[in-house]
């Protein structure tokens, strides 16, 4: 995690990635984020309630990995996935 005055890089979940630009429902207690037919394991961006948040990967791959078994800093998932880096901003 790198921090400058303005905002703290996060490295999220898919299911956090795509809540952030799709949304998330909720439904029987369980939440789904985007377009996804999968529950997601933790409630997406559940860790960053009430803050703003903004996509930092880039098209050259930067701020994307492929394959992580680091806790997701979005909604506390520790499954193993890609991971997404958002700027948080708070
Ligand atoms: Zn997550």
């Amino acid at each position: 995690m790198s921090t400058t005055a303005e905002y703290t890089n996060i490295m999220v979940c898919t299911d956090c990635y795509f809540a952030h630009h799709y949304g998330v429902v909720e439904h029987e207690g369980k939440f789904y984020a985007g377009e996804s037919d999968t529950p997601a394991d933790c409630k997406p961006l559940g860790l960053c309630e009430g803050a703003e948040l903004t996509d930092n990967t880039d098209e050259n791959g930067e701020g994307y990995d492929e394959f992580s078994m680091r806790a997701c800093q979005g909604c506390g998932s520790r499954l193993g996935g890609s991971r997404y880096r958002l700027a948080y901003w708070g």
